[in-house]
């Protein structure tokens, strides 16, 4: 993979009476298939994959998970096999159907489901052996690809300029993307996570990859993972229809929600500069929309 460029940070043209200052941090452009934080998360793992001379990546996910994408995405385009155990067996049923599944395959990932309560054991060692047993060497890289590596990757999203914002928010899923951001921003500067789990060691998850103490995260909205209500559809669609930023239902979606909530009910003392990170993930909207034509809810745009 290629040394990810910088990426361009996007004035939010929001009210000026809202007295703060917004922009969004472009990293889903970055890439055309590997988006946004997935990349920085797998650049020096694919390094060391190929330094160490593995021919296969092994990794585990969800039915709709960015990461699974972006991994069959990686090994395509570096001549690496890929492995993915997904989540559920009974998916495999809709392999053609779900979005995500289907470009995995056809980006050559092997695609092998498991029971939820197998899916529990991925960090046990047995379980890994089993999977050595079963599909020879691989190098594995963890359920959303947190690890110390990703966490350099992602110390690389900041650009030296971006010192001078007050506030760096991001999403959380598993913390590797804002230990980087941590690692990297200037003790002046504030953090803010907005996780999409509800999970509770992920406090300390994140203090295993950083030491600085100048963040904080806020709890999932909408009711956890993978969940969405109409008012988090409304307010997407609406986000692209002003702005012409497209957001994501699970992560960038749910985190410009809460903090649009923030600037409007004055959270944020005047002439604060913010900066939020797009952290790609749109490769979701087309899977949440096939989920939601199951519902009575709108589409997203
Ligand atoms: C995976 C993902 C995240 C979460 O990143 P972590 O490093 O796991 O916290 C955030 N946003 C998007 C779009 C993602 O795909």
């Amino acid at each position: 993979m290629n040394t990810p460029k910088l990426s361009i940070n996007q004035k939010v043209p929001i009210d000026t009476s809202l007295s703060v200052s917004l922009f969004i941090k472009r990293e889903d452009i970055i890439d055309t298939l590997i988006s946004g934080n997935k990349y920085r998360k797998l650049f020096y793992n694919l390094k060391e994959a190929q330094e160490q001379n593995h021919s296969t990546l092994l990794t585990f996910g969800g039915a709709f998970s960015n990461h699974i994408a972006a991994v069959s995405a990686c090994g395509n385009r570096n001549g690496l096999k890929t492995i993915g155990i997904i989540r559920g067996q009974e998916l495999k049923a809709f392999e053609t159907d779900n979005p995500t599944l289907s470009f995995a395959k056809r980006m050559g990932m092997d695609l092998h489901y498991i029971s939820r309560s197998s899916y529990k054991l991925k960090g046990k060692a047995e379980f890994i052996s089993g999977l050595r047993d079963q599909f020879g060497e691989f190098m594995l890289i963890p359920e959303g690809g947190t690890n110390e590596l990703a966490v350099k990757g992602c110390e690389e999203i900041l650009s030296p300029n971006d010192h001078l914002f007050d506030v760096i928010c991001c999403p959380v899923g598993t913390g590797g993307t804002i230990a980087g951001l941590i690692n990297s921003a200037k003790i002046h500067q504030q953090i803010i996570g907005y996780s999409a789990v509800k999970d509770r060691e992920l406090n300390q998850v994140i203090c295993k990859f950083v030491t600085a103490d100048n963040w904080k995260l806020f709890p999932a909205e909408c009711g956890g993972y993978g969940k969405i209500d109409r008012h988090l559809i409304d307010f997407i669609n609406d986000f692209k229809r002003n702005y012409n930023i497209p957001l994501d239902p699970l992560y960038t979606g749910k985190m410009m929600y809460h903090l649009m909530r923030q600037i409007k009910d004055g959270e944020f003392p005047k002439g604060t500069s913010i900066l939020a990170i797009h952290t790609g993930g749109l490769q979701g909207v087309s899977g949440m929309n096939w989920r939601l034509k199951q519902t009575e809810l709108p589409q997203l745009l």
